[in-house]
Parts: structure tokens; C-alpha cells; sequence
């Protein structure tokens, strides 16, 4: 039976020592009870707790790590099934391909690009996680010599996609420094494989003709002393993908079968076209892939996936938030207009970003209002009349401005008047429900207005 917090806590030490991370052993115990750490955590941890806790405290998926330096990628720990449910913890690793064969300055410029592969969106940088080399020349010391010039000139962690372990060996050992993760064990080349990822600390990626099979394979390898394993479960079709990677989950989270407790990995086939794979990358994003490794890629299937992956492993108990305040679009002055809205993260990107689209300078004031969108933070009673006009009031944004004018979104029309009742002396005025009608609204309401 699972034990509750205040049951673990009671096994713990309870000193508050903080060198699990947590700031009391109560604040570890409720993670312990979560599954989202392993005890091992804990140093002083007693022979009692290790023996009562034991398994009971392993997440049921294990926590991977891929690479050394600063980019390295986390993976695993994930406790539920939906998102909504609690949240996804580590999101999905996208892995761009790059074949060994490439002639040396194509090879050197994909491997810049897929370094620069980042993108700004709602104050966040979402970028690509990895690069997958692909032994397509069949020539250990030039698949070797390529993994290491990856080490050498690009912060992300490599995959090495090869099914020969000498080649997948003599790699391994050249980026030995940068870490990485070996993906091409089969069942006949298992073994072999294992014994390259002891020798240098690498996870290793499992394929399997099934998944019975693949269950089977990693309690095997896992029994030869490699604990940080992947599952690719190795199809093509859309559906039996997304049959597949939900099954790999469901095992491990509710019947927590040893052999798929890690993340799984969804290797995309090098002959999609473009838009397929794009699809099903997203597909694997979103139903439970730890790593996507998209073998050939264009540019413009980036932005898409890495938004879509932005929307899915954000924390749906904490949107994205901005902090209350006024915020400034271009170099405002005195006559500019003040649009006030919530402090949700979208909202203020896409109201700055179609201020900037106006051509008109402006100020934006942000209500604290939990991260919740203008409307779901109406309805909750967080973006009223009496809180916009208390704001406006408190923030300063009176002292930069010669009117006394605010432009409210078009959704809440409706708290108009209680803003004017708050705000005695000032104009309240309705501006466009959609932040993409704000351009049109500046030209044809805001400037004709006499100020
Ligand atoms: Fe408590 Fe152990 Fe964490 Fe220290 S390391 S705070 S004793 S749980």
C-alpha cells in the first residue's frame, strides 16, 4: 500500500539539513509520496526508512540524464497519464539528424544550425534539445571523428544512431568528455551494446520486435548492470505509435511493470515526407515520447513542434505568468495610450507584440490575476472593475501620463462602469476583443481621439 507524506516523513531524519533540496524533510517526504524522487536523495536516510520506503519511492518512471554539459537533457519521472491530472515533468527531447557522409562544410553548418535551432516565445527560449548522428557512411573512424567534432563545437547532447556497436563503441569513447546517449541495441546486439554504455556512462536506447519482447530486453539489460535505458518501441504507422507509446506508459504507471519503467523514445523513419513527420513527431510530443529523433528535417517544421511542446510541458497549476507592473511597447510618452490586461504570459506577448505591429508606442499594466487569461480571470473574480481600478491607482502608471485614459480588453466590456467608479477623472475605454484587431482599433479609435 502506498504510504502518505506524513507516514514517510516519520521515517526520515528530521533535521531540515536541506541537502536532499528541499527545504524540510516534510517538503522531501511529500515528493517521496508523489514518486517524483528516489530516497536515495537523502543521506541520513536510516536503514529502517531505505528497507520500508524501497521500491515504494522510486518514481515509476526512472529519471534519465543525457549529456554533461549545460544543455544536458533530463528525462523520465513522469507520474500521470494526463497532463491535467498534475503536470508533465521533463519534457520531450527533440533530436535533429545529421548523416556522417555529409562532405566536412555541410556537416560543420548543420551542426550550427541545429545549435542555433531556438526560438523567443511567451518570455521563454524553446530550442532543440539534441543532435542525432547518423552512421550512414559505415566507416568507424569517420563516425568517430564526427562524434567528437559534434563534442567539440556544439553544446547539445548527441545521439548516436548506429546499429553497429563497433562503430556505436568507437563514437561512444570519442565523446566521452560531452556524454551522450547510444541508440541502435537490438535484441542480438543488446549485450554488446550494454557493456559500451558500462564503459562510459552512456543511456542506452532498446529496440524490440514487439513490445512483450522489449519489456523482456530492458529487465535483461537492466540485470547486466545498465540502469539508464530507453524504449523505442520501432514503428511506423501513426496508430500503432500512438498505441504503443501509450502502452509503454500505462505499464509503467499503473501496473509499474519492471521492464517499461523508463521513457521511451520514437524514432520517426528516415523515408516520411516532411509533413508526416512533422505530424508524427507532434503525435509522440504529445503522447509520451522522452525523445523524438526526426532523422531528416527542414526548418520551417521547428517553430510548430517546439510551441506544441511548450503548450504540453507547461504546468497547467502554474500558467505563465508575467509579473504585475507597467510594461512599456517602443518609447511611449506622455500621450501615448495605457492598455491593461492579466498577467497571463500569452496575453502580454500578444498584446505587446501587435502594439509594436501598431506603430504607436504604448504602456501595457499588468494585473496580478494568478496567470489566468482575461476572461477565465474575470470569471474566477480576479480581473474586476474594483481590482483594475485599485491597480491602476497603485502602480505609477498616472505619473507618466498627461491623459487620463485606459483601454480595457474588448472581452470585459462588461466592468467598464466599475472601473469608472474606481477610477474617478478617468476614461475608460473598450478596446478589441482580439489583440490581432489592435493595429486597426489604435488607427481608427485611439488616434482620432483628441487628447
Ligand atoms: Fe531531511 Fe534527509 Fe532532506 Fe536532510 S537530506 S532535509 S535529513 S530528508
Amino acid at each position: 500500500m502506498a504510504l502518505t507524506g506524513l507516514q514517510i516523513y516519520k521515517l526520515l531524519p528530521q533535521t531540515n539539513c536541506k541537502e536532499c533540496g528541499y527545504p524540510t524533510c516534510l517538503a522531501f517526504a511529500m515528493k517521496l509520496a508523489a514518486k517524483q524522487v528516489a530516497l536515495d536523495l537523502c543521506p541520513y536516510a536510516s536503514d529502517e526508512a531505505k528497507e520500508t520506503l524501497g521500491a515504494a519511492s522510486v518514481p515509476p518512471i526512472r529519471k534519465v540524464v543525457i549529456g554533461k554539459k549545460d544543455h544536458k537533457v533530463t528525462l523520465g519521472e513522469e507520474v500521470v497519464l494526463f497532463r491535467h491530472d498534475k503536470t508533465f515533468y521533463h519534457a520531450t527531447a527533440l533530436a535533429l539528424g545529421i548523416g556522417d557522409d555529409l562532405p566536412e562544410d555541410r556537416f560543420g553548418n548543420a551542426v550550427q544550425s541545429i545549435s542555433n535551432a531556438s526560438y523567443e516565445r511567451a518570455g521563454e527560449t524553446i530550442a532543440v534539445s539534441m543532435i542525432a548522428l547518423l552512421d550512414k557512411s559505415a566507416d568507424t573512424a569517420n563516425y568517430a571523428a564526427k562524434a567528437k567534432y559534434i563534442a567539440e563545437n556544439c553544446p547539445l547532447p548527441i545521439a548516436l544512431v548506429s546499429e553497429d556497436p563497433e562503430r556505436a563503441g568507437a563514437a561512444a569513447e570519442a565523446i566521452a568528455d560531452a556524454g551522450g546517449l547510444l541508440c541502435g541495441a537490438k535484441t542480438d546486439t543488446a549485450s554488446a551494446f550494454a557493456e559500451i554504455a558500462k564503459r562510459n556512462k552512456l543511456p542506452i536506447v532498446l529496440r524490440a520486435k514487439s513490445l512483450e519482447e522489449l519489456g523482456s530486453l530492458a529487465e535483461k539489460v537492466a540485470s547486466e548492470g545498465v540502469k539508464d535505458i530507453l524504449l523505442d518501441p520501432g514503428l511506423s504507422s501513426q496508430a500503432d505509435i500512438l498505441n504503443h507509446q501509450t502502452q509503454i506508459r500505462r505499464m509503467a504507471l499503473e501496473r509499474q511493470v519492471e521492464g517499461f519503467g523508463y521513457p521511451s523514445v520514437l524514432s520517426i523513419p528516415e523515408d516520411k515526407d516532411p509533413y508526416q513527420a512533422a505530424l508524427t513527431a507532434s503525435l509522440g510530443i504529445a503522447k509520451y515520447a522522452g525523445v523524438v529523433i526526426l532523422p531528416n528535417w527542414e526548418t520551417w517544421q521547428l517553430l510548430p513542434m517546439l510551441t506544441l511542446r511548450q503548450n504540453i510541458y507547461t504546468d497547467p497549476q502554474k500558467p505563465l505568468q508575467v509579473e504585475a507592473g507597467n510594461y512599456t511597447v517602443g518609447e511611449p510618452d506622455q500621450n501615448s495610450p495605457v492598455y491593461v490586461t492579466t498577467n497571463f504570459s500569452l496575453t502580454y506577448f500578444m498584446l505587446s507584440s501587435e502594439i509594436d505591429a501598431s506603430g504607436e508606442p504604448g504602456y501595457i499594466v499588468i494585473v496580478d490575476a494568478e496567470g489566468m487569461s482575461v476572461l477565465t480571470a474575470w470569471s474566477a473574480g480576479k480581473f474586476g472593475g474594483e481590482q483594475v481600478g485599485k491597480f491602476i491607482k497603485e502602480c505609477g502608471i498616472a505619473d507618466k501620463i498627461a491623459h487620463r485614459r485606459v483601454i480595457i480588453p474588448g472581452y470585459v466590456a462588461v466592468i467598464k462602469g466599475d472601473v469608472e467608479d474606481s477610477l474617478p477623472g478617468w476614461e475608460v475605454i473598450v478596446g478589441p476583443q482580439e489583440a490581432s484587431d489592435l493595429p486597426a482599433f489604435v488607427k481608427e479609435v485611439w488616434l482620432e481621439m483628441k487628447i
